[in-house]
């Protein structure tokens, strides 16, 4: 079978610890492997140096992003590792005062080992997290670190290697239509189909691993649903989604007769944001901050419909095809395209899901992905005080709502449009590298602006 689809399902849905993939994820991850190298080459030093550029340089404080590269540095993993002990890693090494890496002690009085750069000049990406080791004042390892959005990291070098690449075909979802109409194949099973010959991995065990992505997700609303009290980071922010699903559930309440399932989907959409904004474990759907809206229109959808495991593992492929030709074609990351790419993505993965449980054709689910990008073209990032609550929080909410009217105006249409989900998804690229850096994850311009 030729390989059109060029990203495994779980590249893009991972376990993410909040609030952010790109600042709080991907660096944990970026530091847990620089200390594997330290220790796989015996390498020895007593001094260590991380500076966080670009955008980290901006928003990395309020992402938690040093708190991160600590939680990966003292060995902590985002998926393995208990959230209780992620979150106080800094604490924890501080009170300890030594920083054990392999063959080597090194004393920590302090954070301060942990740098800050504003500057975006000469960057490779605009996520970048340099990594330097010293013994006796001499640079013994220097490394840069990537995170081009959704959790992933790269090495700056494989990062050129893979920009200069122009042998890979971009995906896209028009050839993918036409290749399933002409051998006869179904959307989904081709999904399948290729994530085993991608992966080598089986139908089942692909089928038992989405069971446990949507695990994940499912535990996120119900842990947040039971949560309430006032979000860390200085905003104030009351978690409102425990005190909304009481009165959407009480028969005094109108809006229960108004949209029943949007109303939910939003529900359900923040208590899985408020869960990812105070650090706890969430999927990357496309991201960390858009990680709400997907299992929000999901987990209503599994009600409402009377879903099985089988359909959410089935629904969840079908998104991850959408936000995967995103990763390919463009960027989810923030600091590339603005919330365009993560919370309008997650929108048409969204749409798009919600289209394949309603019996919706393949030439439908590729419409809905389209038009609910369509929609959020030119959307900022422009998060209060760097914090991943507002707007991000409501945003998901009220992003689970259009998701789902969105697929509803798909479903009573006919099968013609006049843009492509391709087409819309360059258009968003197109758009983020016109964006003025300010609206790019710096908390520098919009509403942040504003607060300040
Ligand atoms: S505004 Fe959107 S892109 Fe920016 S941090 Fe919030 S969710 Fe992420």
């Amino acid at each position: 079978m030729t390989q059109i689809i060029n990203r495994s399902i779980f590249d893009l849905l991972k376990v993410g610890i909040g609030p952010s993939s790109s600042h709080t994820l991907a660096p944990m991850k970026m530091a847990l492997d620089f200390r594997k190298h330290l220790i796989q080459k015996n390498i020895i030093f007593d001094e260590i140096e991380l500076i966080l550029k670009g955008s980290f340089g901006f928003t990395g404080e309020s992402h938690m992003t040093p708190n991160a590269l600590i939680a990966g540095l003292v060995g902590l993993d985002p998926v393995l590792s208990p959230i209780k002990k992620i979150k106080s890693a800094t604490k924890d090494l501080l009170d300890e005062g030594i920083l054990n890496i392999g063959l080597n002690y090194i004393k920590v009085l302090n954070r301060d080992f942990i740098k800050f750069s504003r500057n975006f000049k000469d960057l490779k990406h605009p996520n970048t997290c340099q990594f330097i080791a010293y013994l006796n004042g001499q640079k013994i390892v220097d490394c840069s670190y990537l995170s081009p959005g959704g959790g992933v990291i790269l090495l700056e070098s494989d990062f050129e290697l893979q920009t200069e690449d122009t042998s890979l075909n971009k995906s896209s979802f028009s050839e993918i239509l036409i290749y399933c109409k002409e051998n006869k194949i179904s959307l989904l099973e081709l999904i399948y189909a290729q994530e085993e010959s991608l992966t080598g991995v089986s139908r089942v065990e692909i089928i038992r691993n989405l069971e446990k992505i949507w695990y994940v997700m499912e535990s996120a609303i119900k842990n947040s649903l039971k949560e309430e009290g006032i979000l860390e980071g200085g905003l104030k922010l009351e978690r409102r989604a425990k005190k909304s699903l009481t009165r959407l559930s009480s028969n005094t309440d109108k809006w229960r007769k108004l949209a029943p399932g949007m109303g939910l989907a939003g529900i359900y959409a923040l208590a899985v944001s408020e869960e990812n904004a105070s650090g706890g474990r969430i999927i990357t759907a496309p991201t960390c901050g858009a990680s709400g809206l997907v299992p929000g229109v999901l987990y209503m959808l599994k009600d409402s419909f009377n879903l099985t495991n089988r359909d959410m593992s089935d629904a969840l492929a079908i998104a991850s095809l959408v936000g995967n030709i995103v990763v390919d074609r463009a960027s989810i990351s923030g600091a590339e395209v603005g919330c365009q790419g993560e919370v309008g993505v997650a929108c048409s993965m969204g749409a798009a899901l919600c289209t394949f449980l309603s019996g919706g054709s393949d030439i439908q689910i590729e419409m809905s992905a389209e038009s609910a990008l369509e929609h959020y073209l030119g959307l900022t990032c422009d998060p209060i005080k760097g914090l991943v609550q507002i707007p991000c929080i409501e945003r998901n909410a009220v992003g689970a709502g259009t998701a789902i009217n969105t697929s509803y105006l798909i479903m009573s249409s006919d099968e013609k449009h006049l843009i492509s989900f391709d087409s819309c998804v360059d258009t968003m690229m197109r758009t983020g590298k016109d964006m003025s850096y300010k609206y790019k994850e710096t908390s520098e311009g919009g509403l942040a602006e504003t607060y300040c």
